[in-house]
């Protein structure tokens, strides 16, 4: 086992603090990865927190890392050490059920084995009862299959936070079929919506963002959006009413889901993408107008690499404000408080001098 210095919290009361964890060494078919930069997703603090009811302690939270490759397994046939590498939210699947086969392994019929807050699948040098941990950690091994390229060109610490809020976003515009023509809104200029706004733009649709926060209209316009509505702001509700095709909903915290079907266009589409507390549906907005209403959780693999990919080749990266190890848990409250343009990242040397 590799002795690691990482970040965790030992239950969803405390703070994050200082803390080791073993890493396997890496098997054949792993790459060993010293991270970089990690990205601080909304779904930490959910995690963090024990929002979700599913959570793990102690927790190493992270799913939003980049790394150099330090190394590779004798069958390790896609990295060399030295590469420049993503993990994003998932770092192994059963491989053989129809979503793994499909490449959706995000929906693997066995359960993806998440980053943090999972466990290791069975196997040589792998521990069905060993829990995994994320990327608020100086290095991670991962079996190469579940481990993305980074195309040159995009700025390391702005590339780190494309691994979740890049793939969960760029999923369902894809999936929709979004480009010239489409009306697409982003409830939630935050972590995902930000990069929403950007990867819809750059795939020709015209872009609304629906904020709580008036104060963003200047980013939004600066991040390509064409149009920008203040949800707070309850006139805006009906002058905007049977205007997308698909909203992206990126809230994080619980709103009114039948207030923004409204928005939406006769076969229009919200797509769930936030994982707030429970709130109620009404089958009226639904039923009147045909609309659907759908979740969407990040992506697979070879979306993922085609998301970065796409990234690059359109100067696509987050924006971030890079901090310290230790200044995490002030950037969960400031998270919590609307305070973040657009995305934390941690620059992980800050935990290797510590
Ligand atoms: P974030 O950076 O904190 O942004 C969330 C945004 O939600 C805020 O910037 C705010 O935007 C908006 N918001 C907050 N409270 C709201 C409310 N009461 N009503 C309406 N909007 C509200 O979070 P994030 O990292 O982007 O994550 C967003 C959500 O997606 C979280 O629940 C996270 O767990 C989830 N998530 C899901 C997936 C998936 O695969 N489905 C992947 C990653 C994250 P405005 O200031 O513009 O209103
Ligand atoms: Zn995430
Ligand atoms: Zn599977």
């Amino acid at each position: 086992m590799l002795k690691t210095s990482a970040y965790a919290a030992v239950s969803a009361v405390s703070p994050l603090a200082p803390y080791t964890i073993d890493r396997r060494k890496p098997g054949p078919r792993d790459v060993l990865i010293d991270i970089l930069y990690c990205g601080v997703c909304h779904s930490d603090i959910h995690q963090v927190r024990d929002e979700w009811g599913d959570s793990i302690f102690p927790m190493v939270p992270g799913h939003e890392i980049v790394g150099r490759v330090v190394e590779a397994g004798l069958s390790v046939g896609s990295f060399k050490v030295g590469d420049i590498v993503g993990v994003g939210c998932f770092v192994d699947s059963c491989r053989t059920c129809a979503a793994c086969t499909d490449g959706e392994e995000q929906y693997c019929e066995h359960g993806m084995s998440a980053t943090y807050n999972g466990y290791e699948r069975s196997g040589p040098q792998l521990d069905p009862d060993r829990p995994t941990y994320g990327g608020y950690s100086t290095r991670i091994t991962v079996d190469e299959k579940y481990v993305l390229r980074i195309p040159p060109g995009i700025p390391l610490e702005r590339a780190a936070p494309l691994l979740c809020a890049g793939i969960t976003t760029w999923s369902p515009l894809r999936r929709f079929g979004v480009g010239p023509g489409s009306e697409v809104a982003v409830l939630g200029l935050g972590g995902l919506g930000h990069v929403a706004v950007k990867l819809a733009k750059a795939m020709g649709a015209d872009v609304t963002v629906l904020s709580g926060s008036a104060g963003k209209e200047a980013d939004a316009r600066r991040l390509g959006a064409d149009d920008f509505v203040v949800t707070s702001n309850r006139t805006a509700f009906k002058a905007h009413a049977e205007r997308f095709d698909l909203i992206l909903d990126t809230a994080s915290a619980q709103h009114d889901y039948n207030a923004y079907l409204q928005l939406l266009r006769r076969d229009g589409t919200l797509v769930l993408l936030g994982l707030p507390e429970p709130s109620p549906l009404d089958a009226g907005p639904l039923v009147m107008r045909r609309r659907s209403i759908t979740g969407s959780l990040i992506g697979g693999i070879r979306a993922t690499q085609d998301m970065l990919d796409f990234c690059a080749e359109h100067g696509i990266a987050a924006d971030v404000e890079v901090i310290g190890m230790a200044q995490v848990n002030e950037a969960y409250e400031r998270m919590l408080a609307g305070d973040v343009r657009y995305r934390f990242v941690i620059d992980i040397a800050s935990l290797r001098g510590a």
